[in-house]
């Protein structure tokens, strides 16, 4: 199950980063290539996370739409589907830039030991 093994990863970086710390959200890019479907690595994640600090955190997922570079043409644009085709000059010929992504964004963390 792909989404398990993503949502895995994505603890494994939040729990390092944290240190020991209780992580109450995640922010995540995920690129369209990566093929992950939303409601099933929050899903996932859910899972990987009991019983850890992470345990609860919600997971906030951004996508990310793929672009591809024309190797022609040089013009970058924005792809919804295959074969990925260059929007100016209509090339298949294209290098991806974007839609790859699988980053951890940002780490919501509750201070340990403060109290107001
Ligand atoms: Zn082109």
């Amino acid at each position: 199950m792909h989404e398990l093994a993503v949502a895995q990863a994505v603890l494994d970086v939040a729990l390092e980063a944290a240190a020991g710390r209780r992580v109450t959200r995640v922010e995540l890019r995920v690129g369209a290539l990566r093929q992950v479907v939303p409601a099933a690595l929050a899903f996932s994640f859910e899972l990987v996370a009991r019983g850890t600090p992470a345990d609860g955190a919600v997971l906030a997922i951004e996508p990310v739409p793929v672009v591809g570079r024309c190797r022609a043409c040089g013009v970058e644009s924005e792809q919804h589907g295959f074969p990925l085709r260059c929007a100016a000059c209509g090339r298949l010929a294209l290098e991806i830039v974007r839609g790859q992504e699988l980053s951890v964004e940002w780490l919501e963390l509750e201070e340990a030991g403060v109290s107001a």
